[in-house]
Formats: structure tokens, sequence, C-alpha cells
């Protein structure tokens, strides 16, 4: 194995490298049953590969000399539409995916034959396309995950049948799950989202994995004094809030990170935004707000609270600390350190040492303006003039969507550096003109739970939108090198002992670089956008990548910017993608790409005044989350600019109101008017307008869109 210029500062790698047995060595508690043996790299039994969730494979076969010669060996299309996002599982030889509706599926890795497939049939379907689950957790044979309406699920891994089921949520409520759940010893934890939609207070929960009995629960924000806290953590955490903020639910959601440490026997969680985002409504008299915006440390067999490091005291931008953490032991000023890593939606690196949670740095890894910096002996942000947008109106990066969202970062502990796909994105910022006192909670979960105006079409700068593959030193706190991509949205990331990083791009590439200069080394055209994060495991002699190719999840909403790529919602071609060296498949050749036609309804006569109330309620419902930012499609939904349905009004609020295409994944928005709908309609049809006009070559400089304010 080559030798690398930050090698030297790698004191001690991570477990399933230092230890030829994996965790057996540092599980003083609940470490057994994750592995059945580590295997330098043989399997991928979880998301991360390893409970570091380091997302790197020690396997070389694949290297920067052979990888040139990297081939496809198959491909399996998954019948549309289907969201494919998600980290794929292998154990012995079989992966496991989950995809769109949390379906679960099982192929021999060598030849791609299908072995099972489990449909746990999620008839609360309710935005499931945008934002399925990302991934599943192996144990002793069986596969478990969430289904998106709240069951934690366990199947055979072997026959894909149903060993337990257990509902984590409650009856009715708008949590969801999202993530995908964590194994540690014998128990299985998952948490859930919702921070957005609904009064909801963020919680996780710990099972037994073998028959599915709950064993604890941690809720990350206080309910109702009144009621009683459940623990001393939430008595604490509840001095951090004022006002009456349980009323609001609070935030605070696991809705994807959570990594187990067997040497310290204890998880960590990354916990979400506020709920709603405005501070100044869920707690008017200021207040850190814990645990928003967190990762807190519990103890792995009592769920009790350890510490916590809050990323954004009093969050008011939907930032989050749902950024997947990795675990490496550093030698940070020549002593080692037993560290968490994360690079949140904030744009800055924090390295933690995670026996104590003190900061160790926190660093921009992107463009920042909501803080200077942050103070490393009190572990709190300077934040800017004008961050909370007290003073009214302010475009701060990154936005909701965050530097960094949900795709994991990975790191090699062989060149020190830890991969960050990132995008650089502001958010617009304003409260003005909304009653703060006399905010409430929407009775519809699939109202945004936000108590502020954003603003989608008019202001974001010209230059928003790039993304970058960033290789960040976290011993060094700095860049070492970066490569621009095609923007819009991006991909996970692995990186192997062969000097490689693999990502997959918004444009429909997945490129290796080499993980010590970023150098490109290897480009496969998969002919769909890729949001997955890929796996590489070993089978009969071979060493194996594998991804799931397709475009869409949360956070795609910026439809303008991916919209040059073509990646129809109903047409793209979402798939299983398997590589060897020498592999000789090749994709069949690509169809003429998805034309779409925007409508043209006879009865549109433009109406500006409507067309704003539209635009807003287009905002406010939440319709952008799925059909995207000005009604332009992402590709994780229809273009409602070319659906008929929208062309008439019965036909419209047949879908919206009543809610006709709930079980293909269409919330119903019960509480509409039909004279809302229609605005929302007449928004439609001047932006498909606007389209045919932009397609046409008119002039388009009296068909801007109208700011939502
Ligand atoms: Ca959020």
């Amino acid at each position: 194995m080559r030798r690398f210029k930050h090698r030297a500062r790698i004191v001690a790698i991570m477990l399933a490298v230092m230890t030829p047995l994996g965790i057996g060595a540092a599980t003083a508690g609940a470490g057994s049953g994750f592995f059945s043996a580590d295997d330098g790299g043989k399997d991928w039994p979880a998301g991360g590969r390893d409970q570091s969730d380091q997302h790197f494979s020690p396997l070389t076969q694949v290297n920067e000399d052979t990888v040139g010669r990297l081939g496809l060996a198959w491909y399996w299309d998954l019948p549309k539409p289907q969201l494919a996002i998600s980290v794929p599982l292998e154990v012995g030889g079989v992966i496991y995916t989950a995809t769109g509706y949390s379906i679960v599926r099982a192929f021999s890795a060598s030849t791609g034959k299908l072995l099972w497939e489990y449909d746990p049939v999620v008839r609360d379907r309710r935005m499931a396309q945008a934002w399925g689950i990302r991934g599943l957790a192996y144990w002793k044979g069986h596969i478990l995950f969430g289904a998106v309406d709240g069951r934690l699920m366990s199947v055979n891994a072997r026959t894909g049948k149903l060993v337990w089921s257990m509902q984590t949520l409650q009856k009715g409520d708008s949590r969801y799950i999202s993530g995908a759940p964590r194994v540690f010893g014998d128990k299985v934890i998952i948490g859930h989202g919702g921070a957005e939609f609904g009064a909801n207070r963020g919680y996780v929960t710990a099972f037994d994995a073998a028959g599915g009995r709950q064993l604890w629960r941690f809720f990350t924000v206080p309910g109702d004094p009144a009621k009683g806290f459940e623990n001393k953590a939430m008595a604490l955490a509840a001095q951090t809030w004022t006002g009456q903020w349980w009323k609001f639910g609070g935030g605070g959601t696991v809705w994807d990170a959570i990594t187990y440490d067997p040497e310290l026997d204890r998880l960590y969680i990354g916990t979400s935004n506020g709920e709603p985002w405005n501070h100044k409504i869920r707690s008017p008299q200021g207040g850190d707000n814990l645990f928003v915006t967190s990762i807190v440390a519990l103890d792995a067999n009592t769920g009790d609270y350890i510490w916590h490091y809050q990323v954004n005291p009093g969050d008011s931008w939907d930032y989050t600390a749902t950024q997947n953490m990795v675990m490496a032991t550093l030698a940070i000023d020549g002593r080692p350190r037993k560290v968490l890593m994360q690079a949140p939606k904030n744009g800055f690196f924090y390295v933690l040492d995670r026996e104590t949670g003190k900061l160790i740095g926190a660093d921009k890894y992107d463009k920042v303006t909501w803080a200077d910096h942050v103070d490393l002996d009190s572990g709190r942000p300077v934040e800017n003039p004008n961050a909370r947008y007290q003073d009214g109106h302010t475009v701060i990066w990154p936005g909701p969507v965050g530097a960094h969202s949900w795709q994991p970062m990975a790191f090699n502990p062989n060149s020190g550096l830890v991969y960050i796909p990132t995008m650089t994105m502001p958010g617009s910022y304003d409260d003005r003109g909304i009653d703060l006192k006399a905010y409430r909670a929407p009775q519809n979960p699939f109202t945004l739970h936000g108590g502020l105006n954003i603003d989608t079409t008019s202001e974001i700068p010209a230059d928003a939108g790039t993304s970058s593959l960033v290789a960040w030193d976290p011993v060094g706190k700095k860049t070492v090198w970066r490569v621009e991509q095609p923007g819009g949205w991006y991909g996970g990331t692995l990186t192997t002992a062969g000097n490689l990083v693999f990502q997959g791009r918004a444009d429909g590439k997945l490129v290796a670089y080499s993980a010590d200069k970023g150098k490109p080394l290897w480009t496969f055209d998969a002919q769909v956008g890729i949001v997955g994060t890929p796996i590489s495991y070993w089978v009969d002699g071979r060493q194996y990548v594998s991804i799931l190719a397709g475009f869409g999840g949360s956070g795609l909403v910026f439809g303008e910017m991916v919209r040059r790529f073509g990646w129809d919602y109903r047409s793209q071609k979402r798939r299983l993608l398997t590589f060897v060296l020498d592999g000789t498949q090749s994709l069949p050749a690509p169809g003429p790409r998805a034309q779409t036609n925007f409508i043209d309804a006879l009865d549109y006569r433009p109406n500006p005044t409507l067309e704003q109330l539209g635009s807003r309620i287009f905002v406010s419902k939440s319709c952008y989350a799925c059909h995207g930012f000005g009604a332009i499609a992402a590709g994780g939904a229809p273009d409602l600019r070319a659906s008929a349905i929208v062309t008439d009004q019965s036909s419209f609020d047949r879908v919206v109101i009543k809610g006709a295409l709930e079980s293909a994944g269409m919330p119903k928005f019960y509480e509409l008017t039909p004279a809302e709908t229609g605005a929302i309609r007449q928004y439609i049809l001047s932006r498909a307008r606007l389209a045919r006009v932009q397609e046409s070559g008119e002039s388009v400089s009296s068909a801007q869109p109208a700011p939502a304010r």
C-alpha cells in the first residue's frame, strides 16, 4: 500500500483497521452481534461499513492503478418510480437495498440475481417518495429497517420473511422514519423525522434486536413542564427554553445520524432544527433550546444523557446536526484523541473529543455568513449581524438545504482526509408580516412549520447552487483539495485503501478520484443523476463496487439548477449498478431524452395578484418540497407545469383537496378551499406559460416570477 503524506499524523486508525477482528477488542459492553466477524473489508454490513461510520473500505484490488479497468458487472432496473438514494448493505455475497416506499430487496452480489423482495406495504405514503428511507441495518442474519410509516421491522436476511414489526411512532402523529436504524450489540435504535410538519418532539427509541421489545426512549427536547420531565436531562434542557414551546413541538428530530461507539459503549445522536424554524416563535425570550441542532452522547444501555454539543444555539435557520458522524482516533497536538467528526448543514466542520464532548475544532468548509467563527473555549458560534433576520430580510449562507445534507461524508485513515459532498447555496430569511405572537402550529402536517417567509425564486444569487467534493484535513483544519462538480445536488461518498474516493454526481456520472490529490481517474455514465452512496466488498476473490443510481430525495428542491440534466421523475432509469475489474456489461442505450410538454391551458389569463397568492400557498404548503421551487420539478416528483390535472379545477381539487393520488405519495391538503387551490393552479399555469415563453425564445423580461412574501 502506498504511503501518504498525512499518514504520520494518524497514530491510530479506526477500530476495524486497528483490530483485525473488528470491534471485538474494544467492546466493553454491547459490541457483539454487529458483525459476524470483521474481515478486512470483505463485507459491508452497515451504512458506513463499520460502526465508525467512515464509509471506508480497506480493500485494494481496485486501486488508483487498476481503477481504469473497472467495468459494469451487472445492473438491475428498479420498477418505477421508486426512489433510489439509499446506501446498500452487503453481507456474505448478498446485497440488500431499500428503495421508495421502504421496499427491501436482496440480490446475489456476483450475478445480480434478485433473491427476494419484501414490501412492507406502506399505506401511509405521504411524501414517501421524496423522503424514502436512507438505509438498512444488519444483525445476526436479519435485515432491520424503518418503514416510512414508523414501523421498525426485522426480516430474515436469507428468506426475506418478516420476523417482527413494531410501531415506533404514536398513532396519528406526523412523524415519519427516513433514516436507517443502527445496531449496537443485541439492540437496535431508530429515530424519526418531522420537525417541519406538525408539532413534533423528537426522540430515539432502542429495541431488543431479536424480538422488537422496547428498551428505552430518549426525548431530545423537553415537553410541557406541567406534566413533569422524563429525566434530569429534560429538566436541564427546559431551562434553555422560554414561553410555551411545548405547544409547537420543539423539533430536534433524529432523522438520520446515530453512531455507536463500542470503545465507550455509548451512542451519539444528531438532532435536527427547532420547530418551528423561527426561534422567536418557539422560544420568544431567547434561549439555546437544548437539545436541538445538537450532538448528544447517551449511555447505550440505559439511554441516559452523558454530554451534548450544540452546533447552533437557538437555531433559526433549519440547520441540523443530523449529518453522519464519523469516529476516528486522530493525533491532535501530538496526542491521540478519540474524536467524533461532523459536517452539519451550517458549514462548519466540527471535531469533538468523544470522551468528553469538548470541542477540538470548528472550521468553515464552505461559504458561511451566519457566523464569523466558533469560539473554541466556550464552544459557541459568534453570529454575524442580522443572522437572526431581526432587522428584516437577509440572504444567509448556507440556507436550509445546508452546505452538506444527509449524503454521507467518508473518512480515509490512510490519507487522513474527510471527503465531504457539499453544495454552496444560501437561503433567504425574513419574518416581516408574520404575527409571531399569534403563530399557531398548522393542523395539517404537510404545512411547513417555519414561521418565516421563504423567498424561493427571486433573490438567490446567480452564483449559488454549485457543488463540490471537498477533501478536508480534520487535524490541519483546512481543505486539501476541492473538485467542482455540476451543481444542484450530489451523491454520498465512499473511500478505499486503494487511494480512491467514489462519488456519484447530478449529471449522472459516477467518478473515482485519487484520495490524496483529487485527480479524476475513472468515470462511468450512469445515464441518471446519482444521489446514493457507493459501497465496496469482496466476493470470491474479487472486489466489487455497488450503488443505487437515481435522482431524488429531500433537499432536491431547486429544479432550475438540475433541469439541464433532464432527469424527469417519470422517465428516469433508476438502477442498482455493480462494478468489478474487467466487468464487461454495458447499459442499454438511453431512450430519447424526456420532453417536458408544458401545459397551455386555454382558459389561462395572467393575474399577477392571484399568482402571487398561489406562489405563497405553494411554499407554505410545502408543495416545493417535492415539486420544486418555482414549480420547476427536479426529478423527485412530477413537473406540475406539464401535468394535465392542473388544467382542470375539479381534477386538481380531487388530487389536492380530496387526496386522489395519496397512494402515489401525494398528500391531501384537505384544509384548502377551491379558491386557494385555484390560486395554486393559476400560479402553476403562469409558471408553465413562462416556460413555454422561454422555450420559444421570446422575451422573458415581463415573465419573471414574483417574489413570495
Ligand atoms: Ca429540517
